[in-house]
Order: structure tokens, then C-alpha cells, then sequence
């Protein structure tokens, strides 16, 4: 921990839905810091967005990413508006930009099904879901944002990047992160997920992952095709453990994921670089339901968790583990307590009711 004992935490509620699910964040964080106690957060919040490069012309303010690159951890919400966009027609994805800019090379997207919900495939073990899809989160196909072109309008190009740095530290986060898992009774298996029986650069990028899997002998590793392993998404993945991938494939393999958790709303993750970190919800900024009270908080929450985690086994405070723990099991109570059905999947639970219903668990931990 700092010498101060206080963590600051830059706050980016961005734009639509983000800024309706960062409120209720940000207090079940205040309740869970005065339940648990051992460690102080201090949430500063800083302008970034589609609505604010609307109003300003800017996205991403200098402060703002100053304020990042110093913070002990940033929590992002959303952001994007499709009304508002670049001129050349991409939309504002700040995001993107301070996952460049930080390094953040591993964005990590837990699958993992609630208790008491109902499951969108049929076969039991869907209720059981417990796998991580590692999404690079700095090169690949994104290597390209900003860069593709046009020619003569008769011809279009994106260029797919991957480096053996990225490569070699996304693999050994990887590794690391099945360690930790096979620690608490999962398989303990990390596999690539690729496309490398048509393109050079998987084929190159499979020899790295062999090199560092020599390092980790405690741990299987295999390799899997992306269109395999989206089928496969569907038909079992009950058995899957950790899963690591290029940008663009994590980035559809991620909603996949979610889809399997009942929504978007249900889907956390994290984008960690090694010396910065950004804490966000799967889901974009979903225009068809801002300003009604539809937004599920619940994949805010289970960030802000994963954040705390982080931040513990960072500055080695267990405290800010067990509040990451206590946010996870409040979700999983709120939702089997009050039988809590979120829109997104059909039901009546909006943001305030699951709020209360998580914080009332936090109340009694
Ligand atoms: P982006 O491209 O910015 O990542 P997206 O295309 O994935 O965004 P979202 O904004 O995530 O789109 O929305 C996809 C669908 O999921 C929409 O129908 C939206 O209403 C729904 N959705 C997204 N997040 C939530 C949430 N937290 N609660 C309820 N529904 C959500």
C-alpha cells in the first residue's frame, strides 16, 4: 500500500449507460471499504468520452490520462455514442486509446454463470461456467485503428500486428494466471486460440507460446482454431479453462462469453499492463436503453471487484481481497435472494433494484 494507506482511483464514468451503472459503483465501494476497513479509496472522477468530444472536440483530455497513468487503478465505465464520430466515421473509443497508451496488453474476461439464473444454453453444466478468456488487448487486427486505407475506393487494407514482446508477456500473464487458478482446484491449462493453419503470423506467435509453456511445466497448454473454439463456446464450454487470444478474436469471443452469462450486463473484465490497470464492464454504452432504469450494474460490479483483487495482490493487503470476495459472494446472494432477473435476460430487475438487493447483502456479510 502507499505510505498514505489511500488508493486513488481515477473514474471515468464515459458516456449513455456507463455514467447509470459507475453511481451505484462507486457506493457499493464506499460500503464494502467501510465494512471490510484496512484500506481507504480515494475515487477521483475525470471527463473522457463521445459526449465530451461532442461538447469539447476532445475525447480523451491530457489531464484525464495523466490522471490515469498516476492513479493507483482506473475504473471506466463506458463509452461511445454512435451520433457522434470521428470524421472519417469510426466512433470515439477512448478506451482503445488508454489501453495503447498504458500497455495494456491482457484484457481479462471472466465467464462465469450466476447461481439461480436462468442459462441460455440447455444442458445443466451451463450453470456452472467458470472459464477466463484472455483478449491481447494493445496489437492484432487493432493494430491498425486509425491506420487502415482506402484506395482509389476499389481496395481496402487492415494490418494484423503481433510482436514477441506482447507475445512473450500476454503468454507468461497467461500462464500465470492458470497457476493461480489451479490453485484453487481448476484444471490449470492455458490455451491459444488462433487461426494458425492459414495465417503466418499464428503460426509464428504458436512457437512463442510453445517457448514460454517450457517455463510453466505445472501447467497444460494446447491450441485451438477460433472458429473451433466458437463452436465450441456453444457446444461445451464447461470445458475450457483459460483461454488467451489475438485482439480482435477476444474482442468476439468475449461477447460470445457473455452471451453465455445472460448478457452483456453480466460480463466483467479487466486491462492489465504491468504497471497500470483498467477495471471495465464488457459492454458498451447501449443507447436503446439510456435513461431508462434497464442498465444491469451487475458486470460494473464484478469490475470493481476484480479491481480490488488487483490492487491487493499489487500492494499485498489481503483486506482489498476480501472486499473483492465480498463484493462476488453479495452478487451471487443479491441474485439468489431476491430472485433478481435482470431485463437482459427477460426479466423486471433494473439498476436500482439489483443495487439494493447488493448492497443490502453487503449490509449483512
Ligand atoms: P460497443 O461496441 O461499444 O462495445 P456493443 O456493440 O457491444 O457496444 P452494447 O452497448 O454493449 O453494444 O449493447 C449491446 C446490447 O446489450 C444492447 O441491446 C444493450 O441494450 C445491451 N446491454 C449492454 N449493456 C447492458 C447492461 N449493462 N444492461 C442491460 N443491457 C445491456
Amino acid at each position: 500500500m502507499p505510505s498514505s494507506n489511500t488508493l486513488q482511483i481515477a473514474v471515468l464514468p464515459g458516456d449513455g449507460i456507463g455514467v447509470e451503472v459507475m453511481e451505484p459503483c462507486l457506493a457499493l465501494l464506499k460500503a464494502v471499504e467501510a465494512k471490510v476497513g484496512g484500506f481507504a479509496l480515494s475515487p477521483a472522477t475525470y471527463p473522457a468520452g463521445a459526449a465530451h468530444y461532442r461538447d469539447t472536440g476532445i475525447a480523451l483530455p491530457k489531464a484525464t490520462m495523466a490522471a490515469c497513468g498516476k492513479a493507483d487503478a482506473i475504473l471506466l465505465a463506458a463509452m461511445g455514442l454512435p451520433s457522434v464520430r470521428y470524421p472519417n466515421g469510426t466512433e470515439i473509443a477512448p478506451q482503445l486509446d488508454l489501453r495503447m497508451d498504458l500497455a495494456l496488453y491482457a484484457g481479462v474476461r471472466p465467464v462465469r454463470t450466476l447461481p439461480g439464473l436462468p442459462t441460455v444454453l440447455c444442458d445443466p453444466r451451463a450453470g456452472n461456467l467458470d472459464f477466463v478468456l484472455i483478449r491481447e488487448s494493445t496489437e492484432g487486427l487493432f493494430a491498425s485503428r486509425a491506420k487502415g486505407t482506402v484506395v482509389n475506393d476499389v481496395c481496402a487494407t487492415e494490418t494484423l500486428v503481433l510482436t514477441r514482446k506482447t507475445s512473450e508477456r500476454l503468454f507468461d500473464f497467461g500462464f500465470k494466471l492458470a497457476a493461480q487458478r489451479k490453485a484453487r482446484g481448476r484444471p490449470g491449462r492455458l490455451t491459444l486460440v488462433d487461426k494458425a493453419n492459414v495465417f503466418t503470423s499464428f503460426a509464428w506467435a504458436r512457437t512463442i507460446f510453445a517457448e514460454r509453456a517450457s517455463a510453466f511445466p505445472a501447467i497444460a497448454h494446447d491450441f485451438a482454431y477460433v472458429d473451433a473454439t466458437a463452436l465450441d463456446m456453444v457446444r461445451r464450454p464447461w470445458t475450457f479453462d483459460v483461454l488467451v487470444t489475438e485482439n480482435m478474436f477476444g474482442d468476439i469471443l468475449s461477447d460470445l462469453g457473455a452471451g453465455l452469462m445472460g448478457g452483456m450486463g453480466m460480463a466483467p473484465s479487466a486491462d492489465i499492463g504491468d504497471e497500470n490497470a483498467v477495471f471495465q464492464p464488457c459492454h458498451g454504452t447501449a443507447p436503446d436503453i439510456v435513461g431508462q432504469g434497464k442498465a444491469n450494474p451487475t458486470a460494473m460490479f464484478l469490475s470493481a471487484a476484480m479491481m480490488l483483487d488487483w490492487l491487493g495482490d499489487r500492494h499485498r493487503e489481503p483486506k482489498l481481497n476480501v472486499a473483492a470476495a465480498m463484493i462476488e459472494a453479495a452478487v451471487s446472494t443479491a441474485y439468489v435472494t431476491n430472485k433478481l432477473k435482470p431485463f437482459e435476460l427477460g426479466g423486471q430487475s433494473g439498476t436500482a433494484e439489483i443495487t439494493r438487493a447488493v448492497l443490502a447483502a453487503v449490509a449483512v456479510a
